[in-house]
């Protein structure tokens, strides 16, 4: 099929099920048809079509965040993860729903109202990026862009059956992604396959000058190393988060996997990590104390919306984002200006930055004695449509296997192991060491060639 008839098609599917997904806040038909003349023949990517998460700036395109405070808003340049992908050849056909600013699981908190799971579509698909699960998981493109603070790559890849990754913090540049916490953030790649995300990050990872946190460090050839043999690697597995809040058809299915890599030559160790059980505290103090800060910028003078009912400056500022934000949001922001407040900062702030060093060194001297560490990536499959709207703390402890990698700064790839009892995807989720992406493929690649999940969602693309 020549290049345009196959990006016609990717937006005619797109267009087709939008209506019942809600996975695309834009699809951005004129852009992607106009790409197409542009590519070159001997393009690293030749024409691949990609979805966006809409936090990730796409000149000239609406890049909204989710929320009704950027409604309309038209990002000013590229990131650089998508500058790159245009001069490898790559052609965005839309940006993608996402729970407002990336503050969820669910991508219930979006303004435009949820993705839903293709599975089952009165399921949430996960979330924060949502959107761009749904549009791999529907088969409208193989491979698309999120983004990680705590796990919004690999959970909702998780709940829709494909693969989902979040590099070393450093390894991708975060210029042009819209701050959510900064010291957790990372662009993260979804695909049908392992090979799609290794095949994206080879074009998107490494040093950027605009971005001073991006690292220095050599990008190697990631889709070299995937088909290499695994027998003999060492996989640490700890048992003891394997407990309370586990769904036992989750646990069952980690069990299976872990027997699956072992059947594949992989030696399986217990591993302890004693202080991953406060993840979830020390992550909800430190995201939300750089949020407050982070989101101090849409005050209704800069970008997007900015309420016509005030006239003095200070109301307008305050009414602004009294209507702009949406209630997560607002709980975000009340929560980070509180343990940021003097009186305050000691108790909470600080030592969650102290709780976080020890959460890193937990991983260090795991990775002294395996290469990866094998966990579910979510504590359930997919739930209901509002199950969990009603109750923050609830839906904050999906992330349970999640933030602790956000808060150590290593890499995790999310695989789907099997699928529940009414047919609905479950994931592992391999952890590894500061940059070792490569070694994190290797495995899960020949996990997924050996055992792959051979179903398909009910809303398909075909
Ligand atoms: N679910 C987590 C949160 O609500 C993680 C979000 C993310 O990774 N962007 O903050």
């Amino acid at each position: 099929m020549s290049l345009q008839k196959s990006i016609s098609k990717t937006l005619d599917n797109a267009e087709r099920l939008n209506p019942e997904l809600n996975s695309f806040l834009s699809i951005e038909r004129g852009h992607a048809e106009a790409r197409v003349g542009e590519i070159k023949d001997d393009s690293r990517l030749g024409g691949l079509a990609i979805a966006v998460k809409d936090n990730i700036c796409t000149k000239g395109l609406q890049t909204t965040c989710g929320s009704r405070i950027l409604h309309n808003y038209k990002a000013q340049y590229d990131a650089t993860a998508i500058r790159r992908l245009n001069e490898a050849g790559a052609i965005v056909v839309g940006k993608t729903n996402m729970d407002e600013f990336a503050m969820g699981s669910s991508n219930e908190t979006s303004a435009f109202g949820p993705a839903k799971n293709p599975w089952d579509t009165t399921r949430v698909p996960g979330g924060s990026s949502g959107g761009s699960a749904v549009a791999v998981a529907s088969g409208v493109v193989r491979a698309a862009l999120g983004s990680e603070t705590g796990g919004s790559v690999r959970q909702p890849a998780s709940l829709c059956g494909i693969v989902g990754f979040k590099p070393t913090y450093g390894r991708i540049s975060r210029y042009g992604l819209v701050a959510f916490a900064s010291s957790l953030d990372n662009i993260g790649i979804f695909g049908q396959t392992v090979k799609d995300v290794a095949d994206v990050l080879g074009v998107i990872a490494g040093r950027d000058e605009m971005d001073s946190t991006s690292a220095d460090v050599p990008v190697p050839d990631y889709s070299a190393e995937l088909d290499s043999d695994i027998a003999g690697k060492t996989i640490g597995v700890p048992r003891a988060l394997f407990g309370e809040g586990l769904d036992d058809e989750v646990r069952d299915s980690v069990e299976n996997a872990i027997e699956n890599f072992r059947s594949l030559g992989a030696n399986i160790i217990d591993i302890e990590l004693p202080y991953a059980n406060y993840g979830i505290a020390v992550y909800y103090i430190i995201a939300t104390a750089e949020a407050s800060s982070n989101l101090a910028r849409y005050d209704g003078v800069r970008y997007g919306f900015r309420t016509e009912e005030s006239t003095a400056l200070r109301e307008m500022y305050a009414r602004t984002r009294e209507l702009g934000f949406g209630q997560e949001v607002k709980r975000r922001i009340m929560l980070g200006t509180y343990v940021l407040s003097s009186g305050y900062y000691d108790a909470y702030y600080s030592k969650a930055q102290k709780v976080r060093a020890l959460v890193k060194r937990d991983y260090q001297k795991v990775f002294t004695s395996c290469e990866a560490i094998l966990t579910p990536t979510s504590p359930s499959v997919a739930f209901k449509l509002g199950a969990k709207s009603d109750d923050p703390l609830a839906m904050y402890l999906n992330d349970v296997y999640t933030v602790s990698a956000n808060l150590a700064g290593i890499p995790g790839i999310s695989v789907p192991s099997g699928l529940s009892s009414e047919g609905l995807p479950i994931g592992v989720q391999l952890l590894g060491n500061f940059w070792s992406e490569g070694k994190l493929f290797n495995l899960a690649h020949r996990y997924s060639a050996e055992f792959p999940l051979n179903s398909k969602p009910a809303v398909f693309a075909g």
